[in-house]
Parts: C-alpha cells; sequence; structure tokens
C-alpha cells in the first residue's frame, strides 16, 4: 500500500467515526482510539487528561492482560506523556530499551512499554492531555510522516470535540441561569409573577380537569412604608428576603409562594380549604413575627379566595386566574380596613353560566 492510499484510508475512516454523532462522544472516541491501535499496530491506546502532575485516564482501549481503566491516575513523570507535553508536538518511540537515554525514563523501568506514539492535546492553547498509542513490544518499523498526519487529524478532531462539549455545557448551564433570573425575583429567590403564572396555569389547568378545589391568598405586609422610613431601605430589603424564607419554611411541599409585588406575596395552597388554609396562614404570620429586624414584630395581612370548580371548564385560564386573585385582593383590603394583622378569607364557587 502506498502512503497515499493509506493516508487516505485513514482520513476515510476517522470521517467515518466522527461523523456518527447519533452513538455520542464516548463511542466515536473509543472507535477513533481503535481506529488508532489499528493504524499504528499497537495495543494500548489513551486519551488522558494532565492535571499539574496528575496524568489521569479519561478513555482507553488495552487488551485484556494489561488492567487500565478510565480515572486511573498516574505520576506525570512516569508517562512519556511528559515527553509529550514537553515536547509540544507528536511524539513517536520505536524501541524504548534501544535508546539510552530513554530506557532510564521511569515510564520504561514502571510499563517497559517499548513503543509509543503520542500528541499532546490542546484547549485554546492550554494543554488538557494526550492521545497516545503504545505497545510493550517494539514497533517493526519506523512511525512515517503519514503516521504523524493520522494522529495530528485524530488530536484535532478530539480538541473540536472537547471545546465544542466544554461550551455546551457552559451554554446549559448559562440556559439554567437564564431560566432562573426570568423566572425568580432576585432579592428573596422565590419566584416571580411570570414564574408564578407558570405554575398556577399549569397547577389549575389539572385542577379543572380533576374539578378539584384550592386556595389562593395574598400577603401583604402591614405598614411597610414605615418601617422603611424608621429602619431604612436595607432593613426593609433585609425584611423582605426574612418574610419570604418564613413563608417558605412554613408551607407544605406541594403549597407554593411567589413575591407577587413589592411587599406583596402570593400563596397557592392546592387541595386546600378555609380550615386548612387558616392553620398554614396562622403558622405563616406566626413564623413572621419571630423576625428580629425591628422593635416590633412584623406583622401581615392576608386575603384568601378558596375556589372550587363545578361542572366548570374555563376557556380563559389567564382571566380564571386574574379573577380569583382579584376576590383574594378585596378581602385583603378588608382585612387591612379592618385593623390590619389577620386573615380574611371568601369562598368562590365556579360553575358554568
Ligand atoms: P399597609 O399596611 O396598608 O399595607 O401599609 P404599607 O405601608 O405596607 O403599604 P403602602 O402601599 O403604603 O407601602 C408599601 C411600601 O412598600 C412602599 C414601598 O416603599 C415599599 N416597598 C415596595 N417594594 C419594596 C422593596 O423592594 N424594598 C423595600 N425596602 N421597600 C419596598
Ligand atoms: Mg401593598
Ligand atoms: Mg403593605
Amino acid at each position: 500500500m502506498t502512503n497515499e492510499s493509506s493516508s487516505e484510508l485513514v482520513i476515510r475512516r476517522l470521517y467515518q467515526v466522527t461523523q456518527d454523532h447519533s452513538k455520542g462522544f464516548e463511542h466515536q472516541l473509543l472507535e477513533l482510539l481503535k481506529m488508532g491501535l489499528e493504524r499504528f499496530d499497537l495495543d494500548i491506546a489513551i486519551l488522558s487528561k494532565i492535571d499539574q502532575n496528575k496524568y489521569v485516564v479519561k478513555y482507553c482501549v488495552t487488551p485484556d492482560e494489561v488492567p487500565l481503566n478510565p480515572n486511573d491516575c498516574f505520576d506525570l513523570n512516569a508517562t512519556y506523556c511528559s515527553m509529550t507535553c514537553n515536547a509540544k508536538g507528536p511524539v513517536g518511540i520505536e524501541h524504548m530499551g534501544e535508546d539510552d537515554t530513554l530506557a532510564v525514563h521511569p515510564a520504561y523501568q514502571a510499563f517497559g512499554l517499548e513503543s509509543y506514539i503520542g500528541i499532546p492535546i490542546r484547549l485554546n492553547g492550554q494543554l488538557y492531555g494526550t492521545l497516545n498509542f503504545s505497545s510493550p513490544t517494539p514497533y517493526p518499523r519506523m512511525f512515517r510522516d503519514v503516521d504523524i498526519d493520522a494522529l495530528q487529524l485524530m488530536a484535532s478532531w478530539v480538541e473540536v470535540e472537547l471545546i465544542r462539549r466544554e461550551q455546551e455545557a457552559q451554554l446549559k448551564a448559562l440556559n439554567k441561569e437564564l431560566h432562573h433570573l426570568a423566572n425568580f425575583d432576585s432579592l428573596t429567590n422565590v419566584p416571580n409573577r411570570r414564574g408564578m403564572h407558570q405554575t398556577l396555569h399549569k397547577d389549575l389547568n389539572r385542577l379543572s380537569r380533576s374539578q378539584g378545589h384550592g386556595t389562593i391568598a395574598l400577603l401583604d405586609i402591614d405598614r411597610f412604608k414605615q418601617l422603611n422610613d424608621t429602619y431604612g431601605h436595607q432593613a426593609g430589603d433585609d425584611a423582605l428576603v426574612a418574610i419570604a424564607e418564613k413563608i417558605t419554611q412554613s408551607l407544605r411541599d406541594y403549597d407554593f409562594v411567589a413575591r407577587f409585588g413589592g411587599e406583596e406575596f402570593l400563596l397557592w395552597l392546592p387541595d386546600t380549604a378555609q380550615e386548612e388554609c387558616s392553620i398554614v396562614c396562622k403558622r405563616v404570620m406566626e413564623n413572621i413575627a419571630t423576625i428580629g429586624i425591628t422593635a416590633e414584630p412584623i406583622t401581615v395581612s392576608i386575603g384568601a379566595c378558596h375556589f372550587l370548580f363545578n361542572q366548570f371548564k374555563p376557556d380563559d385560564m389567564s382571566k380564571l386566574i386574574d379573577n380569583i386573585i382579584s376576590e383574594a385582593d378585596t378581602v385583603l383590603y378588608e382585612a387591612k380596613a379592618q385593623g390590619r394583622n389577620r386573615l380574611n378569607s371568601v369562598t368562590k364557587v365556579l360553575s358554568a353560566g
């Protein structure tokens, strides 16, 4: 076989392996390692990660009698790859034992590997690790340019793919963060209005299908303006954070709280009627009263709307949610007028017509 046709073969196989995205990165990489072993006629293939002086096996293909596994860790200086890193380019050694300087290398002494070909893997100019192929037996021919070319092609693909995977992971994390920013209140870390609407839509759709019931309550801090005026805006913010925490701690795990507005929170208590709602709200109020930011305990007023589906299928869920919240707001207003620090509630039967 001529050099040219064998390098064409390498390129074609490499192309096949790298195009096969459907089986995933790990499969592709192992195929690439196997392909390298065939190409170089060697026995052990490793993609390593180098962390300071630690050499960690990330992926490997070895014969049964060589017990090497992913996450196996070695002292970098005991591996041939320390040379590869220092050489800053492909390194090929055909018969280690014949070279006096290399034969004293700890890797040769420890593992007795006779032949080795390896290349550093760099991500954005930073050393990541090495791609290397080796064997306990001497290499029966000299590594040629076509071998070095093949190794370089493999390394390029690994580099591009590792960068792509890293970027994909970064993008995922960023998307998660954006989702959180879009749906959660940055001060109190409970859902904001947007997050609240998502939850209410989903839950009330479910509830309408089962014709169930629940309670939506609005909680408004009493005389919060006065708290701000007396203790300062920062203390006001601290109080909002503490109140959100106290509410969260007081709720059952299937309940939900959102920051509805400046100093108003919305509580969503699924499958909950008047009596249970009173118990939950009492607990919320008691816990809020323990906050020590002000001389006098902080109090809140709550307006609750219990609603139950009675042969009713809403065609406009947003409108229904607005109506329920508006009923809760009306009784909240009454609670304020009646002297604050209290829970008022109303029951709304949702029926057709
Ligand atoms: P009421 O008992 O009738 O509810 O009286 P209030 O003082 O709580 O009600 P009002 O609507 O008069 O004032 C609400 C105050 O909440 C005014 C505003 O400065 C304050 N507020 C709203 N959002 C924030 C916030 O994010 N941080 C702080 N520190 N204060 C806020
Ligand atoms: Mg208010
Ligand atoms: Mg208020």
